[in-house]
């Protein structure tokens, strides 16, 4: 990539020059809410769903953000046209902006909305052949009565505790429990899990993000005529499950072979797993927002 453009404080500066004081409450508390979008063939996959759920987080936290869903889509789409990307990972932030060294928002007049562009670093292609090994980790997901996981906010400490986790077990992603011993999420993505064609996942009560790919998923399955349960299960439905798979922007789809220490299937990614991950592949290029022309930005 030449030069890399992010917009800051209003307008596109260089990388170099993307800097935030030490007094943003995001950086200072966690106080923002974010997005992660993916761009694929120059078309930014489920724009209005990603953008309702900024406003959705953003509005659970009492956070307005200074611009609204047309001209967010504008700057987005002019971040990428600046950049240069038809494939690319888009990271939307909106902190609670520069304050006091006092938490409350109340000294911070102006949220800071910052849009970073990047050619995407995917997961390595080999992780899709041979699928994930998970474990489960003794960290809870946040109770929805003390932070919502549905607020996609920037305090992201209890998912990166649930990584560390994960490292230190030699494992690729972590399975996270709610506090009742359900099964939750990953630190970053939503589970699945296949038993007798049947498609399930948790629940966003049970205490997972309402990932857009999860939806994706369930929409797409729907159409395959799978039948699909969001209801809560357990780390036993996991190892005796046929297939076990990951859903998120960044993943998209990826297999998961091991989990505990007991293997899934026969230990290779399921190949209902890979029907759904080809389904999906096929169709990212055709939902969404068209970047370049010939095409409609206008969001609903
Ligand atoms: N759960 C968590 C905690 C996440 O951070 C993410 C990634 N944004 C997901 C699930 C997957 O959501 P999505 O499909 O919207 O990327």
């Amino acid at each position: 990539m030449s030069e890399q453009w992010i917009f800051l404080d209003g307008s596109f500066v260089r990388k170099e020059d993307a800097k935030i004081s030490v007094y943003d409450h995001g950086f200072l508390y966690g106080d923002g809410v974010f997005e992660g979008i993916r761009v694929y063939s120059g078309n930014v996959y489920k724009l209005s769903e990603h953008l309702e759920r900024l406003y959705d987080s953003a509005k659970s936290i009492m956070l307005e953000i200074p611009y609204n869903q047309q001209e967010l889509t504008d700057i987005i789409v002019q971040a990428l046209q600046k950049n240069e990307l038809n494939d690319a990972y888009i990271r939307l932030v909106v902190s609670r902006g520069v304050g006091n060294l006092g938490l409350d928002p109340a000294s911070c007049p102006a949220p800071q909305v910052i849009v970073i562009c990047e050619e995407l670093a995917i997961y390595p292609e080999e992780l899709y052949e041979k699928g994930l090994e998970i474990a489960t980790v003794a960290t809870r997901r946040n109770r929805p009565d003390v932070l919502d996981p549905k607020v996609k906010s920037l305090n992201y400490l209890n998912n990166i505790l649930v990584k560390l986790e994960a490292n230190m077990a030699g494992v690729s992603e972590a399975l996270m429990l709610n506090d009742e011993g359900y099964v939750a999420e990953g630190s970053a993505d939503n589970i699945f899990i296949i038993k007798n064609e049947t498609l399930y996942t948790p629940p966003g009560y049970v205490g997972a993000l309402e990932g857009i790919t999860r939806q994706a998923i369930i929409e797409l399955a729907e159409e395959l005529n799978y039948e699909i349960k969001e209801v809560p299960f357990t780390r036993h439905d996991v190892y005796t499950a046929d297939e076990v798979f990951l859903t998120g922007t960044a993943a998209e789809v990826i297999a998961v072979v091991k989990v505990d220490g007991r293997v899934i299937g026969d230990g290779t990614p399921g190949e209902e797993t890979g029907k759904l991950l080809e389904a999906f592949r096929d169709k990212v290029a055709r939902d969404g927002v068209q970047v370049y022309e010939g095409s409609s930005v206008r969001v609903g």
